[in-house]
This record gives structure tokens, C-alpha cells and sequence, in this order.
């Protein structure tokens, strides 16, 4: 077809050869170039080959008829897009009614006007072509209503029947290609829980002219549920009403945005609520629990050593103990079957608020001894052993108790003290809970500023090293010295270890700190050793941390090394409960120490486990008995009985015996009785600095 805007092109077919060239003669004009044609068959084969934008077509013609021309035009390729004009001698109503429906665009009636014919002609082009982009416009908006996922469809004030366009049928998955419904049946389409919600707009609308803006859900023909935003406008046009509806699907909008509120509000692992939501909870509650007067119990959980399995068993395992403890945890806030029935217990909230840390909310638990039975079932249920698909996994917890109104009203605070309740517990042996209170606030806060000075201690070097000797029973001579850690803090003077050691193995800051000790330690008594005539055993402290550190081996031989000491002058002190964590392990690492040339000694021997198989198991040099023994050698029958115990079974397995903490002569008479040889204590000599040992062993 020609460029519509510059030129036109007309087909006459016509077999009067006068008509022809007086219509050719009407048309003439530089825009329109006209072909001819004298039969139906001539017309079908030209219009072919020059696809006309107007075919003016004679009815009564010799051979095919005009109608019937029309009709094998409109259905040729080219044919839907092209203005047909019925040209009739017959004026006839019927002949009219029979072009249109063969698909004519127009009629015109012979006689032609002439002076008017060319003015028709181009009014009937002109017409076409804006029907023409009409229809292509109507296809692009469909498509893209398609596209867009939209359809609309239009209220009927008349009728009461709903019209639908062809997209909004197919959102539904209606085959049906009668697009006008019943209103009865567009509400059966809609979801239960939300036709309330549709009628009542809907008949608002027509009630009071007011549009709407709702969504709600819809099952489409194949049951599938989608949701539609529904915008609806009230029009007047020619003072007729008419109510539009556009709706459009947004189903995987809402379902997106639905998982994007999951994943920023859920633990994906456990499927709890996340810290965020928790926070959010918990300020929900507690708001709520200030209009009713109520208290708020949060309980804050922590898992014991859950690091452990993860490096000892892998993520694997440790991601299916997280997930099975938050499903105990959840079962254990049930309280219709702890406290009393009828409670409800759809307020408690449990969340993972990070890696082994878990909270839960008591909205309607008001006495301190239901906060308490909910914690001890906590504690119970997680104490069970976890059965894993590969493994069977022990482990414990530790919870911290903080309450609304008493210990806060606000949830920073709130959660800022069940976690120092959780601290506390920790420390007092784990696998148990307790409640905050101020006093432990303040003395939560005394060890946080002591575990901060802490950090810069040993490079502002604040920390320095007692050395108490060790005495040789026969000759009171000194055989050799225990290293002693001290603070000089800089506000609050010498501090012995007891005042910072647990904050030291808490923080992991012994690890470090122990590592310099060790390195000082064997700096020193090499240094004594090279100015005296006689060489000086040094005892060096390690604690359970560094014990369990991966390169305490390397450690000590790079001590050595650097030191100069000779290995056999230095002796490692070792707690019990250090030992007996992990026998397997514990074996491999002492004698990779033992190889280095040192000797190894069991520190505070029998207050701890005093196992006789690892005594005999385990490469050990020396046993130091405890002070608690030594105290009470004389006036205590038992105690004696204990000491006198463990020198023997030093001296059976041809081990050297140290009695720490020896204070009096009646003491001293006592041990070597019993048969022991080395001794400690304030007795001979307290912990004293370098300078103080220099004079000394002068
Ligand atoms: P410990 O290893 O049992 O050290 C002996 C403690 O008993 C020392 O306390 C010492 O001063 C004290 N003592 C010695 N003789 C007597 C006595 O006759 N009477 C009394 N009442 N006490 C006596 P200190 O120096 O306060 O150390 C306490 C603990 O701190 C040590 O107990 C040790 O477990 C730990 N420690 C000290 N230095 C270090 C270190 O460098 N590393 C590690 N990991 N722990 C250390
Ligand atoms: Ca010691
Ligand atoms: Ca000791």
C-alpha cells in the first residue's frame, strides 16, 4: 500500500467504460493515482498488485457481482485494511444492507454527484486511515495490557451485566469468549475472605458515585489463586454513568515482595523471627504490657561451647543442632501444659537474634516462679541429647533473665541486661539461668572497663612477672622459681591475678598475654642461670585456653629459641581440668612438649579430678599439691591422710612432689615427713619482683 499521508491509490471497477473515465476524470489530483478495472476478475488480480487504499466497486456487472467481488476482497491478504465503496444504480435498502455485510466500507448510489464525488472519496480515505491506526492503537493496547498483566472491564447501569475486555478473561483463565458477566458470577470468582471486601466497594460505588482502590484475591478457572489491584472510576459521558474497573495481576509482586519480608524478618535456617522482628515484637509487647499493666519476661539463651561442634563436627551438624534447638525452645514456652490452662500462649515470641543466641518473650506470665519453670524447661530440653543424622550431639545452655517493668522499661536496656544475666550465669558453671539484678550490672560493667584496660595492658606494658622461688627441703636451698603474673594498673595499682585471670581466659586475651609470660619467663631464668653458678628451674602457668590453641608447641620452642634457655629448665604447669577435656588430643599435645625437652607439671593436684589413669597415662613430670591440702596438714586428720596420699603415689610413679602455699615450719615438718622434697610458700619467700630475686640468688 502507498505512503497513506502522501498519496492514495483508487481502484475503479467498473465495466461501463463512461463511468470509469468520468469518475477517473472527478479524481484527478496530484495525491491519488487511480487504476482501473472492467470486471470482478480483473478487480481481484489488480488489487493484487497495487493493493488500493479505496475500491470503488460497481454491483451489477457481467460475470462475478459486486458483492461478490467485496467478499473474496475483504477476505484476500490485503483486504481487511481497504475502504470499499458499493457503487449501485439500485438504491434499493436491501442492497445496502447486503454491502455491509459483505464487508463494505461505504455505498455510493449511481447517478454519481460528480462535483461532490471527490470530496466523498477523500472523506471515506481519511476515515479509513484513522479507523485504520484506531484498530492498530486497540491491538498495541491489548498487547500490552497483556504484557502488563492488566484488564479492565466496564459496569453495564443497564443491563447489570459486566463487560470484560479479552485480557482480563484471560488473566482468569476464561476460554469463554462471551465477554459479558453476571455480577453474581465475578463474585464467585473472588476469594471467600475477600468478597466482603469486593461487594461492599462495589456497591459503595454505585451507591455513592465513589470509586475505589482495593486488591484482593481471585481464583482463576484453573483454581489457581492470583490477587488483582483493582482501580475502579466513576465517568459521566453524555449524562450516562458508567463505572470502569482496571485490574491488574499482581500476584508475583506480592509474592516477591512477600519473600523479601521473609528474608528480612526470618532466620532462614531456623525459621524464627530474625533480631529485627524480635525487636520489633518485643516493643509491641511491650507497649501492650503498659496500657495492661503487665509484665514482660525476656529470657536471652546462649548455647554452651556451640563452637565446639561446629569445629568439631562441621557446619553440617551444627546448622541441625540450631534448627532442633529452636523447635525445643519453642515447645518449651508451650504453657497451657505448665502453668494453667486457658492461657494464652500465642504471645510468647521465640527468635535467633544471632549464631547460638536465641531469645523468648513471656507476655502473660506474671509470676517469677512461671519465668522460672518455663527457663528450667529451656535448660532440660536442650540438655537431651541431639540425635543428628550422622552424630549424637550433647550440649547444654545458659540463660539470662531480664524483667518489665522491674529491671527496665526500655528494650535496649532490656536486652543489654538479660545478656549480662547470661554472662553471669556463664560464669557461674553454665547449663543454668539467672535473673538480672544491679548489683550485677555493676559488677558487669567493673569487668567490661577492666577487660578494656586489659587490651592495651601489655603494649602500654603494664604487665610485669613475680617470681617466688622454689626450695629444695634438704639444703633450703633454691631450686628454681614459679612464674607469677601481676598488673600495675594505672589507676588502680597492683593487681594480682585474681582480679583479672577470668576476664584474661574470657576475652582470649590469656593467649597473648601467656605467650609473653612464657617468653619473659624464659628470658629470665636463662639470664639467672648464665650470672649464677647454678642453673634455675622456671614454672611457667598455662591456662585451659592456651592449652587447647592450636601452636602451644611452637610457642614454647620459640620461647626456647629465643630465650636461650636450656628445655630441661623449664617446667609448664598445668590444671587438671585443662587436661581432661579432650583426652585424645591432651595425650598427642604433651608429648609433642614433652619431646621439646621440658618437663610438664600437674598444678593444684587433687582438687580436681585426680584421676590415677591419666597420671599414669600422660608424660608428667612433677605434681604440685594443692594448698587447700597443705593449710590444714596439721590440724586436719583427712587432709593430712590426702596429702600423705599423693606424695606416695608421686614417689610410686617416680614423680617430683612440689607442696605449694607452705606458710608455717609445722608444715613444712609435716610434708617432709610425709616424704615430700620441694616446697613453695610464703614460708620461704613470697612472689617477689626481679630485682628483689637478683639480690637474692647473689
Ligand atoms: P597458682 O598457680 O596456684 O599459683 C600459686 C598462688 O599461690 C600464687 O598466687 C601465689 O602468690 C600464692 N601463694 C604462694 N605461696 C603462698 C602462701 O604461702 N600462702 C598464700 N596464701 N598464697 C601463696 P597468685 O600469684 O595470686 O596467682 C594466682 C593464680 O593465678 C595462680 O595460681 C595461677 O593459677 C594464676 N596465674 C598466675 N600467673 C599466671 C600466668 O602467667 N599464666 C596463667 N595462665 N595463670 C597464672
Ligand atoms: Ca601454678
Ligand atoms: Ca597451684
Amino acid at each position: 500500500m502507498n505512503d497513506i499521508n502522501t498519496l492514495y491509490t483508487v481502484l475503479i471497477v467498473d465495466d461501463d467504460p463512461g463511468i470509469r473515465m468520468l469518475m477517473k476524470h472527478a479524481l484527478q489530483d496530484k495525491e491519488l493515482t487511480v487504476f482501473e478495472a472492467t470486471c470482478g476478475d480483473q478487480a481481484l488480480q489488480v488489487f493484487q498488485k497495487v493493493s488500493p487504499d479505496i475500491v470503488l466497486l460497481d454491483v451489477t456487472m457481467p460475470g462475478m457481482s459486486g458483492f461478490e467481488c467485496c467478499q473474496l476482497l475483504r477476505s484476500s491478504d490485503m483486504g481487511a485494511q481497504c475502504a470499499i465503496v458499493m457503487v449501485t444504480a439500485l438504491d434499493k435498502p436491501e442492497d445496502i444492507e447486503t454491502a455491509f455485510e459483505v464487508g463494505a466500507t461505504d455505498f455510493m448510489t449511481k447517478p454519481l454527484k460528480w462535483p461532490l464525488f471527490k470530496h466523498r472519496v477523500r472523506y471515506i480515505l481519511k476515515a479509513n486511515k484513522t479507523l485504520l491506526e484506531l484498530s492498530r492503537n486497540q491491538s498495541k493496547l491489548s498487547k500490552a495490557q497483556s504484557i502488563a498483566r492488566l484488564g479492565y472491564w466496564e459496569w453495564d447501569y443497564k443491563s447489570g451485566f459486566i463487560e470484560c475486555s479479552a485480557e482480563l478473561l484471560s488473566m482468569l483463565g476464561i476460554k469463554n469468549i462471551n465477554t459479558s458477566v453476571k455480577y453474581r458470577s465475578v463474585l464467585k470468582c473472588i476469594h471467600p475472605e475477600d468478597r466482603r471486601l469486593f461487594n461492599s466497594a462495589f456497591r459503595q460505588a454505585l451507591r455513592e458515585n465513589k470509586s475505589y482502590d482495593i486488591e484482593y484475591r481471585v481464583r482463576r478457572a484453573d483454581d489457581e489463586i492470583i490477587i488483582f489491584h483493582d482501580r475502579t472510576d466513576i465517568i459521566e459521558e453524555y449524562g450516562y454513568k458508567r463505572i470502569i474497573g482496571t485490574l491488574h495481576d499482581i500476584t508475583s509482586q506480592k509474592n516477591t515482595e512477600k519473600e523479601i519480608s521473609y528474608y528480612a524478618y526470618y532466620d532462614t535456617l531456623t525459621k524464627l523471627p530474625n533480631r529485627r522482628l524480635f525487636l520489633d515484637q518485643f516493643e509491641a509487647s511491650l507497649s501492650m504490657a503498659r496500657r495492661r499493666d503487665e509484665k514482660v519476661s525476656l529470657l536471652f539463651i546462649d548455647l554452651d561451647h556451640f563452637k565446639n561442634i561446629n569445629d568439631s563436627y562441621g557446619h553440617h551438624v551444627g546448622d541441625q543442632v540450631l534448627t532442633q534447638t529452636a523447635s525445643r525452645i519453642k515447645n518449651s514456652v508451650r504453657m497451657s501444659d505448665v502453668i494453667s490452662v486457658g492461657i494464652d500462649d500465642s504471645q510468647n515470641k521465640v527468635a535467633r537474634l544471632a549464631g547460638d543466641e536465641f531469645t523468648v518473650l513471656l507476655c502473660e506470665v506474671n509470676a517469677v516462679d512461671n519465668v522460672v519453670t518455663i527457663a528450667q524447661r529451656v535448660l532440660d530440653s536442650l540438655s537431651q541429647p541431639f540425635i543428628l543424622d550422622s552424630h549424637t550431639v550433647y550440649i547444654t545452655a545458659t540463660v539470662g533473665i531480664a524483667l518489665y517493668p522491674d529491671d527496665s522499661d526500655n528494650v535496649q536496656e532490656l536486652l543489654q541486661n538479660a545478656d549480662v544475666a547470661m554472662y553471669h550465669a556463664k560464669e557461674s558453671g553454665r547449663n543454668n539461668y539467672q535473673f538480672f539484678s544491679e548489683e550485677l550490672n555493676v559488677y558487669h560493667k567493673n569487668r567490661l572497663s577492666i577487660e578494656n584496660d586489659l587490651r592495651s595492658a601489655l603494649f602500654n606494658n603494664e604487665l610485669v612477672i613475680y617470681y617466688q622461688p622454689q626450695f629444695n627441703g634438704e639444703d633450703k636451698e633454691i631450686i628454681g622459681f614459679e612464674a607469677l603474673l601481676r598488673w600495675n594498673h594505672p589507676t588502680k595499682g597492683l593487681l594480682s591475678p585474681d582480679k583479672f585471670m577470668s576476664i584474661a581466659e574470657s576475652s582470649g586475651l590469656i593467649v597473648p598475654i601467656g605467650a609473653w609470660v612464657l617468653e619473659e619467663a624464659c628470658k629470665q631464668a636463662h639470664e639467672w642461670s648464665q650470672k649464677s653458678t647454678k642453673s634455675y628451674r622456671m614454672a611457667v602457668n598455662l591456662s585451659a585456653l592456651q592449652f587447647s590453641h592450636k601452636n602451644l608447641s611452637e610457642q614454647v620452642l620459640s620461647a626456647l629459641e629465643v630465650s636461650g634457655l636450656d628445655p630441661s629448665l623449664l617446667e609448664l604447669e598445668i590444671t587438671e581440668s585443662a587436661i581432661i577435656q579432650n583426652v585424645n588430643e591432651t595425650l598427642k599435645l604433651l608429648v609433642s612438649l614433652k619431646s621439646l625437652g621440658i618437663n610438664l607439671a600437674i598444678d593444684d593436684f587433687g582438687t580436681g579430678y585426680s584421676s590415677l589413669s591419666y597420671l599414669k597415662k600422660f608424660p608428667i613430670d612433677t605434681l604440685k599439691v594443692d594448698k587447700s591440702f597443705v593449710d590444714e596438714i596439721v590440724t586436719n586428720k583427712k587432709d593430712a591422710a590426702i596429702a600423705q596420699t599423693i606424695l606416695q603415689l608421686a614417689n610410686n610413679l617416680g614423680l617430683l612432689s612440689v607442696a605449694e602455699g607452705v606458710e608455717t615450719k609445722e608444715q613444712v615438718e609435716g610434708l617432709t615427713n610425709m616424704g615430700c622434697t620441694q616446697f613453695q610458700g610464703f614460708f620461704f619467700s613470697k612472689p617477689l619482683p626481679v630485682e628483689l630475686i637478683d639480690l637474692l640468688i647473689k
